[in-house]
């Protein structure tokens, strides 16, 4: 299933906070992603109605759905910097033209389009592309 934008900035600040240790409080989301706590509430409702998050009274955790789904995307994000630059864009360029986009290619082209371009193991800016399985 494919993320958008603004679903996946949720789950990196979850990520980032459950790859310390801890459960993200719902006031730390809100405060990272600039955003009220209710409207916060309610997108994070809706992700975990997707099965991308899991929230208790103790807070909420990124399950292995929505890492999967994290992954894709960024995948997906590096994947189509690595082609545009291969046609001729800067890598800064390729960046802001693939975000426009990228949540919106479905995973199986993007597996096409990694082979295709001889499945580089790091986009133009150096990061690590992730290896996801479908
Ligand atoms: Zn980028």
């Amino acid at each position: 299933m494919n993320l958008s934008r603004r679903e996946l900035s949720y789950l990196l600040v979850i990520k980032k906070y459950n790859d310390q240790g801890q459960l993200a409080k719902l006031s730390w989301v809100a405060k990272q992603l600039n955003i009220s706590p209710a409207s916060a509430y309610e997108e994070l409702s809706h992700l975990e109605g997707k099965g991308f998050v899991k929230k208790n009274r103790s807070g909420i955790e990124i399950t292995d759905e929505g890492k999967k789904a994290v992954d894709n995307l960024i995948k997906a994000h590096r994947v189509i910097e690595s082609l545009l630059v291969e046609i001729g864009f800067s890598p800064d360029e390729a960046c802001k033209y693939s975000t426009q986009f990228d949540f919106a290619v479905p995973e199986e082209i993007i597996d096409r389009l990694h082979k295709y371009l001889g499945e580089p193991k790091r986009c133009p800016h150096g990061e690590e592309i992730p290896i996801t399985t479908s």
